[in-house]
C-alpha cells in the first residue's frame, strides 16, 4: 500500500527491512524481499509522479569527467531513473572488478562471483532475455560481446500494482 508520510500521525506495525529510495535498486530489493516473506517499508523521497518540487533536490554541480547535468541525469520520483533509462544491459566482466592503472582504489571490494547468483533475479525484474555467450574472435585477442537492447523496463509501471496493493 502507499502511505504519504505527511499523513502519518502514529507509529505503524513493525517491519523487517526499511529501504530508502524507490528506484532501480530499491524497488528490486523491495519486491524480492517481499516475495520471500519479509515485511518491507520502501521510502521514496519524491512524489508518485514527476514534480519540480522534488526534482529541485537534484540540482547540483558535476565535477571531473563531463556528464549529463545532475538535474537531468537522475529523476527524483517513484521509479527513480528507470523512468528514463535506456535499458542497455550486460553482465559485468571480471575485468570490471579489478584495479585500473589510474589508481588501486578503482578495484571493487567484491569479486564478480559475489554477484553472479543474483543475475537471473535481476534479469527477471528487468525483463531481459538471456544473452549469447561472448565469442572470441580467432587470432585477434578480441571477443564479440552482446548487450540487451530491448524495451527499457519502467519499474514504476511494472510494479505499481504490487507496491500499491501490498498488505504492508
Ligand atoms: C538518460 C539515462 C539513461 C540511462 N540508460 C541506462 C542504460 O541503458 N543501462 C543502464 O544500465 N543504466 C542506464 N542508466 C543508469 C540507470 O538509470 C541508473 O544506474 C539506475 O537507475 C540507478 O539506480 P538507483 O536505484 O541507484 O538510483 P535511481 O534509479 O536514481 O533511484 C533512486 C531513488 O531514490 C529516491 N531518493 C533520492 N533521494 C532520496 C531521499 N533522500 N530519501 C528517499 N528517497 C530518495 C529517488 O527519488 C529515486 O526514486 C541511465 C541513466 C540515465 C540518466
Amino acid at each position: 500500500m502507499y502511505i504519504d508520510f505527511e499523513d502519518i500521525s502514529e507509529h505503524g506495525d513493525a517491519i523487517d527491512v526499511c529501504i530508502i529510495g524507490a528506484g532501480a535498486a530499491g524497488i528490486a530489493m523491495a519486491v524480492t524481499l517481499a516475495e520471500r516473506g519479509h515485511r518491507v517499508l520502501l521510502c521514496e523521497g519524491g512524489d508518485a509522479d514527476y514534480s519540480e518540487r522534488s526534482q529541485d533536490s537534484y540540482r547540483g554541480e558535476t565535477v571531473c569527467d563531463a556528464y549529463i547535468p545532475l538535474y537531468g541525469a537522475r529523476l527524483r520520483y517513484l521509479g527513480g531513473s528507470t523512468n528514463h533509462w535506456g535499458g542497455v544491459c550486460r553482465p559485468l566482466d571480471r575485468y570490471d572488478f579489478t584495479a585500473k592503472s589510474a589508481s588501486s582504489e578503482t578495484a571493487w571490494p567484491i569479486a564478480r562471483d559475489a554477484i553472479s547468483p543474483y543475475y537471473s533475479t535481476a534479469a527477471s525484474i528487468l525483463d531481459l532475455a538471456p544473452l549469447p555467450a561472448d565469442q572470441p574472435i580467432a587470432g585477434s585477442g578480441f571477443k564479440r560481446i552482446y548487450f540487451s537492447l530491448g524495451n527499457p523496463t519502467r519499474l514504476k509501471e511494472k510494479y505499481a500494482a504490487t507496491l500499491s496493493e501490498s498488505a504492508t
